[in-house]
This record gives C-alpha cells, structure tokens and sequence, in this order.
C-alpha cells in the first residue's frame, strides 16, 4: 500500500534538486502535490505532467516566489480551492549567495535571509490557518548541517538555517496539542545545482569530514520528509533530523 494515498501536499521549490525529488517520492506514494518554482517555467510545468501521468494523482506547478508574503498567501488560496486541504506543507525553497562577511552586501544577507527564512513564516502562517482548522497536519523545513554548526563564507545562509530550527520548535509547541507537527531537516552535502556551484577545496573539506565518503541524494533527503509527513512519525515533532552521512556527528 502506499503511504500517502489521499494526501495532499504543498512544496516550494520542486522544480529542481532536493524538491523535484520529493515531488516524485511523494507522487509516487500517491500524494497529491502543489508545487513551487520561481523562474524555472519549462522544466516545472513539464514534471508536473509527468508525475501525473506516472502516478495517477494530481501535481501542479505554481509560479510563486516563496519571499512574497502576498505571494504566499494567494498560492495557498489557490491550492486549497484546487486540492481542498493541504496535509503538508514543505518549506524547501532555498539560495545561496555566499562570500565571506566583511565581502557581503547587505542585499546579499538580506535577499537570503529573505528567501530561506522569511519564506518559511509566510508559508507557515497562511497554511496554519487550514491545519488548525482541520486538527492536523505536518510541516517540514528545510534547514542544514550548515544551521548547526556554520561555515565560512556562508554567515547568510547559516542564520537563515539556523533560523529555521528556531522557528521550528517554536511552531511544535505552538501547535503540537492539535496534532500539527513541524520538524527540520538538515540535509549535509546533497548532489543539486546549488552544490555544483562550490569551489573544488570546500568540495573536499566537505568529503573529508563525511564519515559515509559520499554525497547524499535528492531521494535520500525526500525519504525522511516521506517520514515526517506520514503517520509513521506521528509522535514525532519539533526535531531536527540530519541527513549527511554522519558529518554531523
Ligand atoms: P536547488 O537545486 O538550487 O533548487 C532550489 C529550488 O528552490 C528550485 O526549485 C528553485 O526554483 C526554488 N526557489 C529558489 N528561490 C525561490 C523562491 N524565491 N521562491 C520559490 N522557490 C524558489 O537547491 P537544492 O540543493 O535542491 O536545495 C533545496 C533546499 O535544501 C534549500 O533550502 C537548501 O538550502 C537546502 N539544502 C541543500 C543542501 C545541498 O547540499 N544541496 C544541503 C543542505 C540544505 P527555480 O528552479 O525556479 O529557480
């Protein structure tokens, strides 16, 4: 049988990387997926179709910058009038815009922070509405082995993750006596695009450091967010959950 039959759920970022894969673990476990992307139109639109021919449920791909609180709140307008609920929201959308503090711009920090952290409130808060509604429901952020323990280069993105875990427990407690849960996931050095962009000598610290000697997958991560969003983890709220290989270890 699978997991998720009757789901729905909401993603950002599923147009590339570590999102496209939980779109398809997710279809592939029979939920229905509303998904997000910004600029890559194309590439979403056409994984769309595919998941829903190959999966026989419904996916969506909606332009909808994660960063707009107005922008947040009508794409949840939008899926709950096309799915009806939203089961599970995963605030996956994310950037990078790294370089070392006394080289960072302000709109450097702040479009990071925008995009990684402030995303996270916008989706959380027009989605909670819904979920308080229907006494139930699971949140998955998106976070990093970077939140907990920094990096060189990376202060933008570090706070912006290290913001997210914050946030997280938060929410658990808010919300935890009806029976909506929200947990991180700190992925370590997952094979993206957003990856492909770093320099060969953080490569290797990176791999140095990975007891498994190996980068992880998009379907690795997908994995525990299928864990999250089922029943299997319902006891389970306000925790961070690293997928890396032991780095953070
Ligand atoms: P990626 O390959 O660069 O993909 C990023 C995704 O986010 C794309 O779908 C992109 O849409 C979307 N996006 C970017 N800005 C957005 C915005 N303002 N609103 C809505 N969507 C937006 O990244 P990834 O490596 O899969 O990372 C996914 C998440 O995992 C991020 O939060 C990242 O910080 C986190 N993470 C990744 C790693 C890693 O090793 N890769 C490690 C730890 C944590 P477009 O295609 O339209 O640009």
């Amino acid at each position: 049988m699978k997991i998720l039959t009757g789901h729905t759920t909401l993603l950002t970022g599923g147009s590339r990387g570590i999102g496209e894969a939980i779109a398809e673990r997710f279809a592939a476990q029979g939920s229905n997926v509303a998904f997000t992307y910004v600029s890559s139109a194309d590439k979403a639109n056409a994984l769309a179709d595919r998941l829903s021919e190959e999966y026989g449920v419904m996916v969506k791909a909606y332009q909808s910058d994660a960063s707009s609180f107005e922008e947040a709140q009508l794409l949840v307008d939008k899926v709950i009038e096309a799915y009806g609920k939203i089961d599970t929201l995963i605030n996956n959308a994310g950037i990078t815009k790294d370089t070392l503090m006394l080289r960072m711009s302000e709109e450097q920090w702040d479009r990071v922070i925008d995009v990684n952290l402030k995303s996270v409130f916008n989706l959380t808060k027009h989605c909670l509405k819904p979920m308080l509604k229907a006494r139930r429901g699971s949140i998955i952020n998106m976070s990093s082995v970077v939140g907990v323990f920094g990096n060189a280069g990376q202060a933008n993105y570090a706070a912006s993750k290290a913001g997210i875990i914050g946030f997280t427990k938060s929410i658990a407690k808010e919300v935890g006596t009806r029976s909506i849960r929200c947990n991180a996931v700190a992925p370590g050095f997952i094979e993206t695009d957003m990856t492909e962009e770093l320099d060969d000598k953080t490569k290797d610290s990176f791999l140095t450091n990975i007891p498994m000697k190996r980068l992880g997958t998009g379907e690795e991560v997908a994995n525990t967010c299928l864990y999250l969003a089922s029943d299997l983890s319902e006891y389970v709220t306000g925790q961070v959950i690293s997928v890396c290989g032991g780095l953070n270890t």
